[in-house]
């Protein structure tokens, strides 16, 4: 367990949450979480759309992030990799004149030899992805979408380009036409996913601020994984990646203008459409408030510090409680009046 973990008094730390996150900007919230609830209460479902081999290694970005994040091994500053990292494999590398494009320090390097070690020993990924998180003495439960290949393509200006060629080789440059989850359809989620969603305690489902098209929308492309949060009488909150018409980082609102989605909160909220119970959106949105169709919380969604990660997590745990108590009384309404 990492040393700065804290519980919050009057927090509800005997039921279980699950949050499903990308990368840099769900890893913030996911960490907020952890900190502030009970950390064996939380399940973090990951995105492995990113996932692809490297100079013969199996990368996989989002969970690397946060599992650096939540072992607070990360270099905060980056969004990605390890924290105190040093680069000198890539600069052997480059001697050799090998491909520099995709950064891996030595320390990072560690955990892509390992996984790659053991996937080519027929184990499966969630079972490597639980054992290097209780490795780096993370609680929370880490889980990959799927232990199967789901690769997000993405149709372009310059054509139909894998994600990491769109994400960091070409750095998001080409006007995004049309992104595609290859292999979702046979994709089977991870045994864990599916029970962590059906948890009889399951006090709410959050979706962190992550990019919908590139983190979120991979993991609910495969099959049985958006029909069972639909299905479940826990609220699903989502957290708005989209502050005063712009993404924090990276190119979720960059994509909704190419794809003639207009760049805001709500646009995000309406592509989630009834999934979503309850929204979370930021303090400079709150003018579009009333325009939403479900119920909306307002507060300071951008995370800076450690502490905003914390109380962006205690808004999202207490408007959840709201809107399923809300849900309560009007069943109970209902109820009486038949
Ligand atoms: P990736 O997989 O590394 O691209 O990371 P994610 O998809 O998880 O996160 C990218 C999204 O995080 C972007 O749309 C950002 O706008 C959003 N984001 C990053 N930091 C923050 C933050 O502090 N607050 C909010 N609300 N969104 C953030």
């Amino acid at each position: 367990m990492v040393d700065n973990q804290i519980h919050t008094p009057g927090m509800n730390s005997g039921s279980t949450v699950v949050a499903l996150c990308g990368g840099i900007g769900g890893a913030k919230l996911a960490l907020g979480l952890y900190r502030v609830l009970d950390p064996n209460t939380l399940t973090v479902i990951i995105n492995t759309g990113d996932d692809f081999e490297h100079l013969g290694l199996y990368i996989s970005p989002d969970i690397d992030t946060v599992t650096y994040t939540l072992a607070d091994k990360n270099n905060q500053e980056a969004g990605w990799g390890r924290r105190d990292e040093t680069w000198n494999f890539m600069a052997a590398l480059a001697e050799l004149g090998g491909e520099t494009w995709f950064a891996l320090g030595d320390r990072d390097l560690a955990i892509h030899i390992e996984r790659s070690r053991r996937l080519k020993a027929a184990e499966g990924l969630g079972e490597i992805t639980a054992d290097i998180s209780s490795k780096f003495d993370i609680a929370a439960q880490l889980l990959p979408m799927s232990d199967d290949p789901v690769a997000t393509t993405i149709q372009t200006s310059a054509g139909r380009l894998t994600f990491q060629d769109y994400f960091v080789r070409l750095k998001c440059e080409p006007v995004v036409e049309k992104v595609f989850y290859e292999e979702a359809h046979s994709a089977v989620p991870h045994a864990e996913v599916l029970a962590s969603l059906h948890q009889a305690d399951l006090r709410c489902i959050v979706i962190c601020p992550s990019n919908p098209f590139l983190s979120i929308d991979p993991i609910l492309s495969v099959p049985g994984i958006r029909d069972t949060m639909v299905a479940s009488p826990a609220p699903v909150i989502g957290v708005s990646p989209i502050i005063d018409g712009h993404a924090v980082k990276g190119p979720t609102a960059k994509m909704m203008a190419e794809l003639s989605l207009p760049s805001t909160a709500q646009a995000v909220a309406e592509h989630y459409d009834e999934l979503l119970d309850g929204y979370v959106i930021d303090i400079a949105d709150r003018d579009n408030s009333n325009e939403m169709h479900i119920p909306v919380r307002v507060t300071r969604t951008l995370m800076n510090s450690i502490e905003d990660r914390e109380n962006l997590a205690r808004e999202v745990i207490s408007f959840a409680d709201s809107v399923k108590a809300s849900d309560n009384n009007q069943a109970n309404q209902v109820d009486t009046a038949c």
